[in-house]
Order: structure tokens, then sequence, then C-alpha cells
């Protein structure tokens, strides 16, 4: 079971200090652990985390090694950092930043190439489910992810991360992760992770479906407590 805690824009390199101290002496259960802070505390979090099992990734990556990209940052220079992985295509990146299927298809690609492990990110929004057009998306969203990973896939996991459940308190039910996670395997056979309002109260629950390999958590893993609390619970049963 893997556990990716997306911290999202929280937390400067202080905080991660002492929040990557507090995980190193917390029972993670026997879940593999990943955090993810904002880029400029990495560095805090490979050093916390040092002689760990604990892995460090990125919330994005640009496709380029370097170049003129005001503002972005290369694989290789993750890479050079100890930082071990990224999430890719989130849908907040999707919605607000202007990722497309094609950009989240380069970021993948490029991400790969430079050794990180990948966990990209697809879903379907509220109105795209209420259209009957969930497996349509997913469907698009897989295939960019497949076709940019191409014979690269041991270093990549995808995360079905419904919008509607992200930061929402909605929790999509077992039955619809684990339908969504077969669609996604059918396409493309890498481990799924599910993400939408993951809580240490459901984390079990959700993370015993059969096609549910480990989840991506974004408000409750910015408490140790919480966090370390899904790691036990999502290796329950
Ligand atoms: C996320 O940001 O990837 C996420 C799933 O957020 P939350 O757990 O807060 O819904």
């Amino acid at each position: 079971m893997l556990i990716a805690g997306n911290w999202k824009l929280f937390k400067g390199p202080a905080e991660t200090t002492e929040f990557c101290r507090a995980l190193r002496g917390s029972d993670l259960g026997y879940a593999d652990v990943v955090v993810c802070p904002p880029y400029l505390s990495l560095a805090a979090a490979v050093t916390a985390l040092a002689g760990t099992e604990i892995g460090v990734a990125a919330q994005n990556v640009h496709w380029a090694e370097q170049g003129a990209y005001t503002g972005e940052v290369g694989p290789a220079m993750l890479r050079e950092l100890g930082v071990y992985g990224a999430i890719v295509g989130h849908s907040e990146r999707r919605q607000y930043f202007g990722d497309t299927d094609e950009t989240v298809a380069r970021r993948v690609r490029a991400a790969l190439e430079a050794g990180l492990f990948v966990i990209a990110c697809v879903g379907e929004s509220e109105e795209e489910r209420e259209a009957g057009q969930t497996q349509l998306v997913l469907r698009v969203q897989t295939e960019a992810i497949a076709e940019a990973a191409r014979d690269q896939r041991e270093n990549l996991v995808v995360a079905y991360e419904p919008i509607w459940a992200i930061g929402t308190g909605r929790t999509a039910t077992p039955d619809l992760v684990e339908e969504a996670h077969l669609f996604v395997k059918s396409i493309l056979d890498v481990p799924v992770l599910y993400g939408g309002s993951v809580k240490p109260e459901n984390a079990e629950l959700l993370c015993a479906q059969s096609a549910v390999d480990g989840a991506l958590v974004g408000g409750a893993s910015l408490d140790a407590d919480s966090f370390a609390e899904i790691c036990r619970r999502s290796t329950r049963s």
C-alpha cells in the first residue's frame, strides 16, 4: 500500500522539518510512505527524512531539464536534491495552471526518463460524472499518460481523484472507486491510488478494495498524527 501526502501550498521549511521529525518517530504500519511538500520545502524534508524509508516527492515537475522557463523546476534538479518522485497532472494544476493532457504527458515522459517516480493524476469533475462522461474522461487522460510512459511503467502509478471529492469531505463510495480503478487499469496496468477526502475514518475501507493500491491524501496529510493513522489503517485488512 502506497500512501502519499500532498501538502499543496502548506508548510515552509521550518514546519516541514518539525512534521518530518514527528513522522520519523511514528508507527506507519506496513505502508510505503511518501510526502510531497512545496518545492521550497523539499530540501528540508529530504534532510529530515534521511536514513528512513519515507520518500520525498515534488507536487509538479517541468519537462525541460533547463532553459528559459521562468519559475519552473526540472527533473534533474529534483534528483540532485535527493527527491525521489513527483506528482504530475493534479486536478488543481489542470484547473488553475493550464495543465492539459499534452503537458501532463510531457511531464510524465521527462520525469520517468530522469529516473523519477511519478504519481500521475486523473479524475472527472462533477459535471462530467453527471453527464455520464466519467469513462470517456478517464480514458482520454489515462491514454495520454500511458502513451507518454511507453515502456517505462515500473516507476509509474496513477492516482484516481474524482474532482468532486477533493477537499470537499465527499468521499467516493468503495464500489465507485473499485469500478474506476478497474477501468483505469484496463487501459494502463500500473498501481492505482485513490484520492479525495481520505481520512483516518475511511482509509481502511477504501484501501481494502482489491483494485486500490494506496491513497493520495491532501488535507488529512497535513497533521502527522492523522497521516500516520491513515498509513496504519491502510494496511490493516
Ligand atoms: C489531493 O489534493 O490530492 C486530495 C486528494 O485532497 P483531499 O484529500 O484534501 O481531498
